[in-house]
């Protein structure tokens, strides 16, 4: 493996780094580099920006309006938007129902929904998790029952994020109570707008609306939006994880915040000197920026593989990549000290210039430390993902 990016790569760098120069608005940048609070607008805005110069869905075939980068390139691009400040693509759609359309829908399903994923016309949400189906997610309760040209759905989804601004639910379903447990599950398409169909918000310790109850009501889906074959639903879900876990390794962004601890640890003082100078937590940081040397190179040696497939090891981007990013607001949060402290909703929403606390740095640190506890447990907990990698990679 040549550990080098060679002089097409460079060159494809430069021209991403130029398109981001033009291209990414200065609020979204300011926004994310200052931890604040994204709405759903600035989401999609950054989506359309991107879609118009048909960056949008870089792991996808050129068939489908990929931009047929090779996975280094698609790499790079991640990770200098991410250095840039731009608002990452919500994933549920790009990255996770759409290679599973690509894989296993019907051509219908292929025509309708991808060009829509592309424009950012539907919004979609993960209907997996349900309240006692999270890591057994095979023991998923919610039913869909055939009736004519249409199933009928019942029951709850949880931690369903950002269903609230939602079009479309993808989501996990039983049609066979009466099979091995992962035999009887089926892969739906299900839009959020259908009677029936309730968002209850989860309201986080942060005040923020991030994650949903999401209820079925008789809810009436067609049978066309139906994934591949019913009661083959558990093969498709672990076809998608993989893809989730892939995108949770997030290096560009850690890197970003790499530069973010240090710029602070240079700011704050210990001792008369800066905190960054320190050795203890100058040894701390040094600790994460080697591990995020290692992430980095494994993403690049899993991308060279021939396959580019996401195989088992998305469990260990998705284990070194969560413990690298809250390592790191860690730091942030000890080198901000009680200037952390103070919260101020009203900023983190961008409805006030400055934190009331008299440090914009500081004022997100704490809201978003506690909010990075999650990745750990998103996307397959980690304990999990550590008994995958046991088990498909070590074999023992
Ligand atoms: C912020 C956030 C957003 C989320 N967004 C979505 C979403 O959009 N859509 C969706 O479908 N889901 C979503 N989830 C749900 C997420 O996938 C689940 O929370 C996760 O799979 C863990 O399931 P659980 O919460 O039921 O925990 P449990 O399965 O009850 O696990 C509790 C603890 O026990 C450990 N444990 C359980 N079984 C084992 C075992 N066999 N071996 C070792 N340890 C074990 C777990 O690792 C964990 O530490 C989200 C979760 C969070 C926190």
């Amino acid at each position: 493996m040549d550990l080098h990016y060679s002089d097409e790569d460079l060159a494809f760098r430069d021209q991403v780094r130029a398109f981001l120069d033009s291209h990414l608005p200065p609020d979204l940048q300011d926004k994310v580099r200052k931890h604040l609070r994204l709405s759903k607008d600035d989401y999609v805005r950054w989506h359309k920006i991107l879609a118009a110069k048909g960056w949008v869905a870089p792991a996808w075939p050129v068939e489908y309006g990929g931009p047929g980068w090779t996975p280094v390139q698609r790499h790079l691009f991640e990770e200098e938007c991410a250095l840039a400040g731009a608002p990452p693509i919500m994933p549920f759609g790009v990255n996770m129902v759409a290679p599973v359309i690509m894989a296993f829908g019907s051509q219908a399903q292929k025509e309708y929904y991808l060009p829509r994923i592309l424009s950012c016309e539907d919004w979609w949400c993960q209907g997996y998790s349900e309240p006692g189906a999270g890591s057994d997610l095979a023991s998923l309760k919610t039913t869909a029952v055939r009736e004519g040209e249409h199933y009928v759905v019942n029951g709850q989804k949880t931690w369903t994020t950002l269903a609230q601004h939602a079009d479309m639910i993808f989501c996990l379903v039983r049609t066979d109570p009466g099979v091995r447990k992962q035999e009887g599950i089926s892969f739906l398409l299900i839009d959020m707008h259908a009677p029936g169909v309730t968002v209850r918000p989860i309201i986080m310790l942060d005040e923020d609306h991030e994650v949903n109850e999401v209820f079925f009501d008789n809810v009436r889906v067609p049978v066309a939006n139906l994934v591949g074959q019913e009661n083959k639903g558990w093969t498709y879900a672990k076809y998608l994880l993989g893809h989730e876990r892939t995108g949770i390794a997030a290096v560009g962004r850690s890197r970003r915040e790499l530069a973010f601890v240090k710029r602070l640890a240079m700011r704050e003082q210990r001792n008369g000197r800066p905190l960054l100078e320190d050795p203890l937590f100058g040894a701390r940081v040094a600790a994460v920026e080697i591990e995020l040397m290692a992430l980095e190179m494994t993403v690049l040696r899993v991308l060279s593989r021939p396959d580019h497939a996401p195989g088992p090891e998305a469990s260990v981007l998705k284990v070194k990549g969560t413990e690298v990013q809250q390592a790191l607001t860690e730091l942030m949060l000890d080198a901000a000290g009680p200037m952390a402290f103070p919260f101020d909703p009203a900023y983190l929403e961008g409805e006030r210039e400055h934190s009331i606390a008299g440090d914009d740095d500081a004022a997100p640190l704490a809201p978003y430390y506690f909010n990075y506890r999650k990745t750990s447990i998103y996307g397959g907990s980690n304990e999990i993902q550590r008994n995958i990698i046991t088990q498909m990679i070590l074999g023992l």
